[in-house]
């Protein structure tokens, strides 16, 4: 296949990730799948990146994480200033067939507002779309710009705006689930794991207090705001404070971590966060939030390890309940699934995630979307005049798409 498609990966951490990155880890498990596929990649992601792609291109030196949850006025540029960089690559090159997008807010209104004269774009959202009504009240991306969800129960959320903007949804994959299902059966532990960063949606508080009613171990992984190591934590002193996320953690989660039965071990990556989650009875997912795409639910059913949950957001069309999981719409019941969560078989979950979530099944769905985002925006494309007549002139407007006016015709031909 011949199809050039710039990856905006965003400036946030570099792909792979060193260890969390929800986005990114899914840029890294798409793009050699793609590549496989015979689509050229060029990834826009931070200098620091180094998954393989047939061109790389960073406005940063390296992933401004840290900078994600400070104030809007500190924070703001950072998105821009790495969007102009992508704009900027798709008006200077002539190649890039279709631009796929993964920045949150930032990436679609920018993809939008670039005019029909610029690639057709595929934005994936990986959020809730409860926010950001202003934008996704009023997107007007004519017919150049689709989204695409990570869940169907997300985009049956989204404001209608957006949704007239969808071409559907891509559930999450992750490359744990190649073979999963012939990889010999991890030996499981007695404790439970709740992966992910530590945030009120995530519910870690209310599995710190279950696991102590329950008696049973819990390990909580995961980076609370930029810390990712207990001991920057506690050397950040009160400053840390200012992120919304360390309030959360040091007021509702850590007076239940006593360090023994219930452990926050920071950040972990690699071999020992797959150690991790294949050794756990269950990956516990206490949700406060409609969880849109849920890569460490995916990714613990590819490693064995049953999820325990509140059946919100995606995790009904992740997780069968009483095959896969246990998934309760009522808190209180969740300390009965736990115990009851022994009983489900770790085969059943690896043969699931082997079935519907590789690498492969994730590449060739979005394969088809890039496609209909291209005919699509083909279709409605103006009929392809001599510039020469329309300078200073406004273009027909396509049937169906936003319109927009050019003053800065040179006497070339514009693209079809
Ligand atoms: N993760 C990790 N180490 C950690 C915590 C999380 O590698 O200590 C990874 C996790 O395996 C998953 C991603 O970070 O791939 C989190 O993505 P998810 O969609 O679950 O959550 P969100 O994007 O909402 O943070």
């Amino acid at each position: 296949m011949s199809l050039t498609v710039l990856m905006n990966a965003g400036p946030w951490l570099s792909v792979p990730p060193p260890g969390y990155g929800g986005i990114e880890n899914v840029v890294a498990t798409l793009v050699p799948e793609l590549r496989r596929l015979g689509v050229r990649v060029v990834l826009a992601s931070v200098e620091t990146s180094t998954l393989a792609a047939e061109e790389r291109i960073s406005v940063f030196p390296d992933g401004q994480f840290a900078a994600l949850q400070r104030p809007y006025n500190q924070v703001c540029g950072i998105a821009q200033a790495h969007l102009a960089g992508v704009v900027r690559a798709v008006r200077t090159r002539d190649d890039i067939d279709l631009v796929h997008d993964h920045v949150e807010a930032v990436g679609l209104a920018t993809l939008a507002a670039m005019g029909p004269d610029a690639p057709p774009a595929l934005h994936t959202l990986h959020w809730d779309l409860a926010k950001h009504p202003a934008l996704y009240g009023h997107l007007d991306g004519g017919d150049r710009v689709r989204v695409n969800g990570v869940s169907a129960s997300q985009l049956a959320r989204a404001p209608r705006a957006l949704r007239e903007h969808s071409v559907g949804h891509v559930h999450l994959a992750t490359p744990l689930a190649v073979d999963a299902d012939r990889r010999k059966p991890p030996a499981k532990g007695g404790y439970l794991l709740i992966l992910g960063r530590v945030n009120p949606g995530k519910g870690q508080d209310v599995g710190a207090r279950l696991a102590q009613r329950l008696r049973m171990p819990l390990v909580l992984a995961g980076p609370v705001g930029p810390y990712h190591r207990p001991a920057d934590l506690a050397a950040a002193g009160d400053e840390a404070r200012q992120n919304p996320d360390v309030r959360f953690f040091l007021d509702e989660v850590a007076p239940h971590v006593d360090g023994d039965l219930v452990r926050w071990i920071g950040t972990v990556a690699g071999q020992e966060r797959d150690d991790l989650l294949a050794g756990a009875r269950a990956a516990l997912f206490p949700l406060r939030w409609e969880e849109p795409g849920g890569t460490a639910v995916v990714e613990s059913l590819a490693l064995g390890t049953p999820v325990v949950a509140t059946a919100r957001g995606c995790l009904p069309e992740l997780v069968e309940h009483g095959r896969t999981g246990l998934l309760t719409t009522d808190e209180d019941e969740l300390a009965d699934l736990v115990s009851a969560a022994g009983r489900l078989d770790p085969d059943e979950c690896r043969r699931e995630a082997a079935a519907r979530f590789t690498p492969a099944v994730m590449a060739q769905r979005y394969v088809e979307l890039y496609e209909r985002v291209r005919a699509t925006a083909a279709a409605a494309a103006p009929p392809t005049v001599p510039t020469a007549r329309l300078t200073g002139a406004a273009l027909p407007r396509p049937a169906g798409g936003s319109g927009a006016t050019v003053g800065t015709a040179t006497g070339d031909l514009l693209p079809a």
